[in-house]
């Protein structure tokens, strides 16, 4: 093995872009394929999962010879994605499935929702790894970066382009053929690439701008998941909620559940059908927020647009009344919300006891029965453990959470 040192020259990652894809494009640079850069040059055999949980080893060598901080080359992979993306990497994790697909609802009322359980799966991994790309992006051949989002069934187009992702093979760096070469690029419609934008924004930024408000990543990928199912649900367990199921279908312009007949989840679909059933849930959102549906999930409320303020006869008290019954249901929506989030992320977790333990912070015992309560709720204990009443940290956390994320 050579000495550690920094590479003279090697390409910047883009973002998003997989680390398979740029460890190829830098090996490519030194005329090298993958397998020696990893082996000779960094002391690595060649490694198969290098998009899922690549070795901290390995990752501090890239880090060391590119100069590039340790957390961007982590989010090159999947491991990078936990929890916003994914609960864990764990496919055996019991009740993975209900925590993920099952919290929200949207299309059907959460009372109809038949909760299922499998065992072994891991959300929005497909069993066939996706093979999709930009033809716009991979354009100039100098400059072509796979993104590690296009190998999961997470969205259809190129958030710059606004283009369908087409399938296609080969080495970036080294040659890239597509499929149906002859073909030019395809547009996706309006509501397609306002989901995939969002999705991207989420993958990003760590946030979505719904018309009602801005909502955080991790919970956009799980309404996102629950649109997928609740599609997928056969008509005989919607109750009365299935003309709307099928009005999504038919406008969507394929089959009800995408020829379905029995129920799988999502991740073990093909490719195509996952296709179709993504196509259905950017349909379902853009009828939502055109008010042409009006679901009776608990989060459908999210893709409406805010209410007009209403003609009132100037009467004070009547209008003054209203106010309070909405501010009251708004609230305890958003209190909803972060309970939901506060399973999954610390922070929020934090914030959220900051904001309950409020007048009790001189009563340890007070303060021991909230944190059994939050436990009892879901909140894993880990995420309280750190909490500390009244420090500066809590009170920035609690007022960042409410005004920018719920
Ligand atoms: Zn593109």
């Amino acid at each position: 093995m050579k000495p550690a040192s920094r590479w003279p020259l090697h390409p910047a990652p883009k973002e998003g872009e997989a680390l398979s894809s740029w460890l190829n494009r830098v090996a490519a640079c030194y005329k090298m394929d993958v397998h020696d850069l990893l082996e000779h040059d960094l002391g690595h055999g060649l490694v198969d999962d290098l998009d899922t949980a690549p070795p901290l080893s390995l990752l501090m060598a890239l880090s060391q010879r590119s100069g590039i901080e340790l957390d961007r080359l982590r989010c090159m992979s999947f491991a990078g994605w936990v929890p916003w993306l994914l609960d864990s990497l764990n496919d055996s994790v019991p009740a993975a499935l209900e925590t993920y697909v099952f919290q929200f609802s949207v299309l059907l009322p959460k009372r109809d929702r038949k909760t299922r359980s499998i065992t072994s799966w891991r959300v929005w991994q497909p069993c066939l790894p996706l093979q999709r790309a930009c033809p716009l992006c991979l354009n100039d051949p100098a400059n072509q970066a796979v993104l590690l989002a296009w190998k999961l069934p997470l969205m259809l187009s190129c958030p710059l382009h606004g283009c369908w992702l087409e399938s296609c093979w080969g080495v970036p760096g080294q040659y890239i053929g597509w499929e149906n070469a002859d073909a030019a690029p395809r547009m996706v419609g309006n509501a397609m690439a306002l989901m995939d934008q969002r999705t991207w924004l989420a993958l990003t930024k760590g946030y979505v701008e719904l018309p009602r408000r801005r909502i955080h990543a991790g919970i956009w990928f799980r309404l996102l998941r629950t649109f997928l199912d609740e599609l997928n649900t056969p008509l005989s367990q919607c109750g009365g909620c299935s003309d709307s199921i099928r009005y999504v279908w038919e406008r969507s312009g394929h089959s009800l559940r995408a020829g379905q007949s029995l129920w799988h989840p999502y991740e073990i679909l093909d490719q195509a059908i996952q296709l179709q059933m993504l196509e259905a849930a950017a349909t379902a959102m853009e009828l939502i927020e055109s008010r042409v549906l009006n679901p009776r999930g608990e989060q459908a409320a999210l893709f409406l647009p805010e209410q007009q303020a209403e003609f009132t006869n100037g009467l004070p008290v009547v209008g003054r009344k209203k106010e309070l019954v909405n501010y009251w249901q708004a609230a305890v929506k958003a209190i909803n919300e972060a309970v939901a989030e506060a399973r999954y992320n610390a922070e929020t977790a934090r914030s959220l006891f900051a904001l309950a333990s409020y007048g009790r912070r001189h009563d340890p015992e007070s303060l021991e029965s909230l944190r059994v309560t939050f436990v009892k709720d879901g909140v894993p204990p880990e995420f309280l453990s750190h909490y500390v009443p009244g420090s500066p940290f809590t009170c920035r956390r609690q007022n960042d959470v409410l005004s920018d994320e719920f």
